[in-house]
């Protein structure tokens, strides 16, 4: 079991820059995501597009806005703990235990719930047993792309991930399909014209309109794929591999059962600390609801100032807080 003084839930930007006002308070923190990168909202949903309300950036993109603030906690070396959803909190005499689904379990003084609109879970095609080839032959993220070396990939999507990919691995791959429901990709224009020019040269075959129909192989390794056209005509092809990406949803699922005052599916704080209806656990970012509440970016970051500022009360009962500004006392490490 790992001891700290703050769990932060939630690596969205709300929760890296509340570790970045831990750090300052000489406040110790980990964060913990269900997704295997960093930043939420910004690196999952639109890590290229241009946001134009953060102070002081006339514009910046969702990728670029998480790089500068992982950057901006490099020096609190704070521990992440990814690809893992936490799943418990219990209180534990004046502490608190978090748990999650890699059997991680962290004592904590204080928790900040920075959950955002949920834990982000990738939609999975509705395809029987697929259970059994998942993290084996079906992947929705991909940590290393040389396990597809000379092999057959078909790529199902048809977004900027399912066209990103499918480029990328045609370098890789012996044959990378590209399945869709529709006729046209909904990717980038340059990344369409880039799959033209691939499946010209022979590097990608697309298959639209087609759907998923079943998978058939052994041992969680697959050997084909029945694919549907839209008149319910089945399509048999050999692959090795399926990568489908069909985005993220997000549920804010066992945080609901943990007790706390829900107010239009968000969990109700006292706007003067952050604090939830639970002692030492506080919710901050697009998760913390009271009223007039802006879901933006800016007010996560005020609002993780806040609920730090008050954490510091329980980490160092004995030492009262005298603010200071950060021009004053620069990075504390
Ligand atoms: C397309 C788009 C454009 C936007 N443009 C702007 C803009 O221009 N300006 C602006 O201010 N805002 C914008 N937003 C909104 C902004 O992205 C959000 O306000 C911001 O991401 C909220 O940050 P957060 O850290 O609170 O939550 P999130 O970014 O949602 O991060 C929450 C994280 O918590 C994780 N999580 C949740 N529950 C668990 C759990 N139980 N266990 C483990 N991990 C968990 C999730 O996986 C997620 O990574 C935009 C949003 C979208 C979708």
């Amino acid at each position: 079991m790992e001891k700290t003084d703050v769990v932060i839930i939630g690596a969205g930007p709300v929760g890296i820059f509340a570790a970045f006002e831990a750090g300052m308070l000489g406040i110790k923190s980990h964060i913990i995501d269900i997704l295997e990168i960093a930043g939420g909202q910004c690196s999952s949903l639109y890590p290229e597009k241009p946001i134009y309300d953060i102070p002081a950036y006339p514009q910046i993109t969702g990728a670029d806005l998480i790089n500068n603030l992982l950057k901006q906690i490099e020096p609190f070396k704070v521990p992440f703990h990814l690809s893992q959803h936490v799943t418990n909190l219990e209180v534990v005499a004046e502490s608190f235990l978090i748990k999650t689904s890699k059997n991680l379990v962290i004592q904590a003084r204080a928790v900040v719930i920075a959950a955002g609109s949920g834990a982000f879970v990738h939609k999975k095609p509705p395809l029987e047993n697929i259970e059994s080839y998942e993290g084996k032959s079906i992947f929705y993220t991909i940590q290393n792309s040389q396990i597809f070396n000379q092999k057959i990939v078909a790529i199902a999507g048809g977004g900027d991930s399912a066209a990103d990919w499918a480029i990328l691995l045609s370098n890789i791959a012996k044959k990378v399909y590209l399945i869709h429901r529709r006729d046209n990709l909904r990717c980038l224009p340059e990344s369409a014209n880039k799959i033209d020019q691939l499946i010209t040269q022979g590097k990608i075959e697309k298959l639209t309109p087609y759907q998923l129909g079943a998978i058939k192989g052994q041992n969680g390794m697959m050997e084909k794929i029945i694919l549907y056209d839209m008149n319910n005509n089945p399509k048999e092809i050999k692959a090795d591999y399926l990568l489908p990406f069909f985005g993220l949803s997000a549920e804010l699922g066992p945080i609901y059962d943990w007790g706390f005052d829900i107010e239009k599916k968000n969990i109700s704080v006292n706007f003067a600390n952050m604090q939830t209806s639970l002692k030492g656990v506080y919710a901050i970012g697009d998760v913390a609801y009271y009223p007039h509440k802006l879901k933006l970016i800016l007010t996560g970051f005020a609002e993780a100032a806040t609920a730090m500022h008050d954490i510091y009360n329980i980490i160092f009962p004995d030492k009262p807080l005298h603010f200071e500004y950060s021009t004053t006392k620069g990075i504390v490490k």
